[in-house]
């Protein structure tokens, strides 16, 4: 773009977080103003549910991902699924929120620990189920979810977050009826976007050879859940402009080890 040169992941960022604020302020104002209640969540105002029900978001997530992911390899991962309510013991966690926000991202991370799942699983063989702990504080709400796909090098972890950056072809766009399960690489970074419009975040912890931990933090208390919107200014446009200088710490050479070993030697 002309005010970038290099269209970067905080260029799709500061792009793609007004347009979720955007849609979000359309979509209050049309269900708002509309005057019509949704039948199934009668307490919403607009998109905003006060009382949105975490795990009950959790297993329509679930149930979402597991037929995709059931069209495509004809088996999918069982969901365990726990909740942890300090303060009142018997109750369903519930926040104030937007319940679509809070399904997307967990539906891409479902989409993606059943992938690693059956992808590091022989076929035949049992698969682990994904494991979801939902936690309420006086102040962050959180929701981790755990699979046992194998993990990522810890390397790449934040490669992940990259637009564009996935692992799985291409998707095949021929068949309209057939969502991709993975292949388009925006599943984590929007995700991210996604939690942090509320003040929250997305972290992936993995353990190589084991599995991934995928963490939602979002806040408990909706006076906390400000947006979070990016500001225009010259600091901003000084954020674009691609800098050359030289690394201050040394990285591990990619040179042939024979010609690094001379360097050194000199
Ligand atoms: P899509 O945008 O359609 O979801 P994608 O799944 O490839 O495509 P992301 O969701 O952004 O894109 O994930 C990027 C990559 O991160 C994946 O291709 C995969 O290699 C890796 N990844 C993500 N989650 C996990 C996980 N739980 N275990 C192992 N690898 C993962
Ligand atoms: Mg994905």
């Amino acid at each position: 773009c002309e005010l970038c040169p290099t269209f970067t992941t905080s260029c799709f960022r500061r792009h793609t977080n007004p347009r979720i604020s955007i849609r979000m302020l359309i979509n209050q104002h049309t269900l708002v103003f509309d005057g019509a209640t949704n039948p199934v969540h009668p307490n919403t105002i607009g998109s905003i549910d006060p009382y949105c029900q975490v795990t009950e978001v959790v297993k329509d997530a679930y149930e979402s991902a597991r037929m995709l992911c059931d069209q495509y390899y004809l088996s999918s991962p069982d969901l365990v699924l726990r909740e942890l309510n300090t303060d009142n013991r018997n109750q369903p966690i519930s926040i104030v929120y937007v319940p679509s926000h809070l399904y997307h991202m967990l539906f891409e991370l479902f989409k993606n620990a059943m992938r690693a799942t059956i992808e590091s699983h022989k076929e035949g063989s049992t698969l682990p189920p994904i494991q979801v702990m939902v936690a309420i504080g006086g102040e962050d709400l959180t929701i981790k979810m755990s699979d046992r796909g194998g993990g990522v090098p810890f390397r790449k972890i934040e490669n992940l977050f990259s637009y564009m950056y996935s692992t799985a072809p291409k998707p095949q766009m021929d068949d309209k009826h057939r969502a991709p399960l993975a292949g388009f690489g925006y599943g984590l970074p929007i995700s991210r976007l996604y939690a942090k419009y509320f003040q929250g975040d997305l972290q992936l912890y993995s353990m190589e050879g084991h599995g991934t931990d995928a963490v939602i933090h979002l806040k408990a208390l909706s006076t906390d859940s400000v947006e979070r919107l990016p500001v225009f200014n010259k600091t901003a446009r000084r954020n674009y402009e691609v800098t050359h200088g030289a690394d201050d710490w040394c990285v591990p050479s990619r040179e042939p080890l024979d010609l690094a070993v001379f360097r050194l030697a000199k």
